[in-house]
């Protein structure tokens, strides 16, 4: 099993892809990445591709660090494995914990270790109800999520994210979680006031919680910006509303930072630049920039207090809830995001740097709707966007534009006909420079098969 088709054989036969159409891909095969380097990966025929996803968000650093290889070799060496079940703990875990702690300020005093983004979600749902309950509430069980937001793949996590596609397999959602619309301006209602659709767009939760009754109500999560669900960065007045409504009816706030947090949005987390003070925050992917499965979630003061003085024992865990690697990893990852100013990065130059190109973006005839904040961005491929007119679904220009992107070495993801990119933190200005011409040239390519 050495050439491309071999391997893309036995891949066929027996590896299930995660969101994978697998009829589709018969014949075509996978493509299959064997190195990567800095922002760029190669396929097993050498195509150097531009990673403009970070992965899947996560390689925050980039790829190659040699730094994170010898974290992991000598925590291996030391302690490969321990668990933090039955009064035990280990030292990465506790500098980890103490760190992030650090990172996330003054309200939070305690991190709780998963594996995954999902597995943290899981978590929150499992955390918040045993607050209440703790706190003689046991009704106040439902959270309320919004349309198009990705929480993970679990049960849980599927049912709090609001994927209609996810919902239709399984019976999603479980009982107790309900969703309100997203924030989207430019999809939602473009000839608004921006920062009155915001308002209106928080609103919407003000109104679901009466109609349930502000009682029966545990929590809101939200991503600080949607990641998966197409880059919609909402309105500057959303997310101080949204908290001004949840500290009205005393609703936990969960902030799913798994995409924004460590450095994507110019902050260590999303909610600090946008305006929000959750009491949970859910992270992962950026703690070790995908190096290690690694995720969790930090815990405000207020949780932790009634959890830790009178909630008894928390009957959860993970067999690698603080795993001793992956936190070493994550330690060296944090160091080198702070060494190398990687988030001020973000906020003072890359990032101010990405929103101007994408402004200059916006004059392509195929887009519309370019917004930026820090290293994610997206657009929407409009066919008349003076008019605000989309392209047909059934045409699938998304996938027609992303096809392009691959072909022409760049990975740029689509959401129906929402193209989104998450760059690596590391990334400079003179590889945005080349990122805007592959960019450029992809539009340019799609455009002439849509016309
Ligand atoms: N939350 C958000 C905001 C995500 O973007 C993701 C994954 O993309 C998850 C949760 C789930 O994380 P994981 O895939 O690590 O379970």
């Amino acid at each position: 099993m050495t050439t491309t088709s071999e391997i893309q054989a036995t891949d066929s036969a027996h590896y299930m892809h995660p969101f994978t159409d697998h009829k589709g891909l018969a014949g075509k095969g996978a493509r299959i990445i064997t190195k990567a380097d800095g922002i760029h990966i190669w396929d097993s025929e050498n195509k150097k591709i531009f990673d403009a996803m970070s992965g899947l968000w996560c390689v925050n650093v980039g790829y190659g660090r040699q730094e994170l290889v010898d974290a992991a070799t000598k925590q291996m060496q030391e302690l490969p494995y321990y668990n933090s079940f039955f009064q035990t703990t280990n030292v990465p875990a506790v500098k980890l914990a103490e760190r992030i702690v650090g990172l996330a300020g003054d309200n939070f005093s305690h991190v709780f270790f998963s594996s995954s983004g999902s597995e943290s979600n899981d978590t929150n749902i499992r955390m918040v109800r045993h607050y209440w309950a703790t706190l003689g509430q046991p009704e106040r069980k439902v959270i309320i999520s919004r349309n198009n937001a990705y929480h993970g793949s679990t049960m849980a996590g599927a049912s709090l994210g609001g994927m209609s596609g996810m919902h239709a397999q399984g019976g999603l959602p479980i009982p107790d979680i309900v969703h309100i619309e997203q924030p989207y301006h430019y999809g939602l209602a473009p000839t608004k006031d921006k920062d009155a659709f915001g308002l209106e767009a928080a609103g919407w939760l003000e109104a679901k919680i009466l109609e349930i009754g502000a009682d029966k109500v545990a929590a809101f999560i939200g991503e600080p910006v949607q990641g998966a669900g197409g880059v919609i960065i909402p309105p500057k007045t959303y997310w101080p509303e949204i908290q001004r409504i949840c500290d009205k009816y005393g609703i936990l706030l969960i902030c799913d930072e798994v995409i924004c947090g460590f450095g994507r949005l110019g902050k260590w987390f999303g909610s600090e630049l946008l305006g929000a003070k959750p009491d949970l925050m859910t992270f992962a992917k950026g703690v070790t920039s995908g190096y290690l499965p690694l995720g969790g979630v930090v815990i405000g003061k207020r949780v932790a207090d009634v959890l830790i003085n009178q909630g008894g024992e928390f009957n959860h865990g993970y067999t690698y809830s603080g795993h001793p690697v992956a936190c070493a990893v994550a330690l060296a990852n944090i160091d080198i995001i702070e060494s190398e100013g990687l988030v001020d990065k973000v906020l003072k130059e890359t990032g101010p740097y990405l929103a101007e190109r994408y402004a200059e973006l916006a004059n392509h005839p195929l887009v519309g709707g370019a917004e930026t904040c820090g290293l994610v961005a997206g657009f929407a491929l409009m066919k008349d966007k003076v008019n605000h007119i989309p392209f047909d679904e059934s045409l699938e220009v998304g996938m027609i534009c992303r096809n392009h992107s691959f072909a022409n070495g760049l990975i740029m993801r689509a959401v129906g006909d929402r193209m989104i990119i998450a760059p690596p933190l590391c990334i400079t200005k003179a590889q945005i420079d080349e990122m805007m011409v592959l960019i450029t040239e992809t539009l340019d390519a799609t455009l002439a098969d849509v016309t």
